[in-house]
């Protein structure tokens, strides 16, 4: 059997991006959780694999060493309006761009909440009022069974297409989409330090749920319009809210002990990555700095001339851009390095498997790193503070 032998071999082989199932001409792939939730192609039982080998040829776990890239140049910006701001991630870029992008006819992908907000999937949108339902990041791997298909599907018929996505996905993207459309394709590409997995997610909403019925969900809300620390945020069909700090939450312990086996030895990193433009959150900037924003500031690390015409005229939409310093924006630890598995992760994932999340969150390990993140974020707010009463013209010019 090809699979297990040759597409990959050990679990952290594999980044999920489900290009192989899409590219199989006997349709004998599925992806299927394992027991953490992590999802992973099979061979369908009765299947009869004809060893084509072309998802060989898309996987980019295999595809990784033939790509040589380098940013060009480097911005920083946020929605004008702070209503719109607020209800982004970081500056809003990513929503700032995806609008430009339908207004000049172009259809976009991107990933979004289940109605029933029990899993994350790709959606094809073509409406600038869908957008909102691609805003925030999600911590949990989507489902992206067939959207590749789709993607091809709309380039054949002429359209021009922005994917939006983690590294790999784009990579992905990349690998299975025919070259002759390459023209027609954009791909921006998430600073990315891994997700968890679907089960996490699952779970975490089950628990939630045991309140009432959810009407909205988001692992990055912005409390009081704050982007930093980010929360939880649930709002229920009887009025009442929840609120959660979310790296101290159940959720956010799963993101820190337990990425998909991938992310922590990430090769798509550095010179390996392949989108037309890379965004993130702009953490360099502080208080003071040009281009400082206290409800969030978007990154941009632009690849190629594609880049370039993304980040052209967003002024149409409200989005404020400046160009930054190459060091500011290089900054991010996440472009250019995996990060590495904490200590005890593999005893969190068999906890996790074995009892859940809720019992995983609370193993002693897990708490004491949580009461050590909150000395850690108090102490360096402190820090700052000291910093600008005796320095108070610290990078306010970068
Ligand atoms: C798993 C993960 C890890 C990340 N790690 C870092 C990091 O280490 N450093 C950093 O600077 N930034 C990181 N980011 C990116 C950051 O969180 C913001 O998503 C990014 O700055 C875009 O913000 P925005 O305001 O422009 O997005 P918005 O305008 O709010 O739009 C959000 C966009 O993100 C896409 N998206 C959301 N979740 C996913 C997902 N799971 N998979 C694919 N696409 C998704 C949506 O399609 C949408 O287009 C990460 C994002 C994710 C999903
Ligand atoms: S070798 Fe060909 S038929 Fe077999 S799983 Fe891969 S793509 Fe499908
Ligand atoms: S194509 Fe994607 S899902 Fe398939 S084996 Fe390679 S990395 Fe895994
Ligand atoms: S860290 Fe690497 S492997 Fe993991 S989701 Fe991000 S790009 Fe993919």
């Amino acid at each position: 059997m090809i699979l297990q032998e040759v597409l990959f071999q050990d679990r952290s082989e594999c980044c999920g991006c489900s290009a192989c199932v899409d590219i199989c001409p006997k349709s004998v792939l599925i992806m299927q959780e394992d027991a953490s939730g992590f999802l992973y192609p099979r061979i369908k039982e009765h299947a009869e694999c004809i060893d084509c080998k072309r998802c060989l040829k898309v996987c980019p776990e295999k595809n990784l060493l033939q790509i040589d890239s380098e940013f060009k140049s480097f911005y920083a910006g946020y929605f004008k309006d702070n209503k719109e701001l607020i209800s982004c991630a970081s500056g809003g870029l990513a929503t700032a761009i995806s609008k430009k992008f339908i207004q000049s006819h172009g259809i976009v992908y991107g990933c979004a909440y289940s109605d029933d907000w029990n899993t994350i999937e790709y959606k094809r949108v073509t409406d600038i009022l869908d957008l909102e339902k691609l805003k925030t990041s999600k911590y949990s791997q989507s489902i992206k069974e067939g959207i590749y298909k789709k993607v091809i599907a709309d380039l054949q018929g002429g359209s021009k297409v922005l994917f939006i996505g983690l590294p790999c996905d784009v990579l992905a993207v990349k690998s299975i989409v025919p070259t002759k459309y390459h023209s027609a394709l954009y791909l921006l590409e998430l600073i990315c330090h891994g997700p968890t997995s679907l089960k996490v997610h699952r779970q975490f909403i089950t628990e939630l749920e045991k309140k009432g019925r959810m009407i909205f969900f988001s692992t990055r809300a912005k409390k009081n319009g704050a982007w930093k620390p980010f929360y939880i945020h649930a709002k229920y069909e009887n009025g009442t809210e929840h609120y959660e700090e979310f790296h101290k939450s159940a959720y956010g312990a799963a993101f820190r002990y337990m990425k998909r086996p991938s992310c922590y030895t990430c090769k798509i990193k550095g010179n390996h990555l392949v989108g037309d433009l890379m965004i993130g959150d702009y953490h360099y900037v502080e208080k003071g700095m040009n281009g400082y924003n206290e409800h969030g500031v978007s990154s941009a690390l632009v690849h190629n001339e594609k880049g370039e015409q993304l980040l052209a005229e967003l002024d149409s939409v409200g989005f404020y851009i400046i160009e930054i310093p190459r060091r500011n924006a290089i900054g991010n630890g996440a472009i250019t390095r995996a990060i590495p598995a904490p200590a005890k992760h593999e005893e969190f994932e068999k906890f996790f498997v074995e009892k859940g999340l809720i019992s995983a969150s609370r193993l002693r390990f897990v708490i004491k790193s949580n009461i050590e993140r909150s000395i850690k974020a108090s102490m360096l707010k402190f820090a700052v503070k000291v910093k600008r009463f005796f320095l108070p013209s610290t990078r306010p010019h970068d």
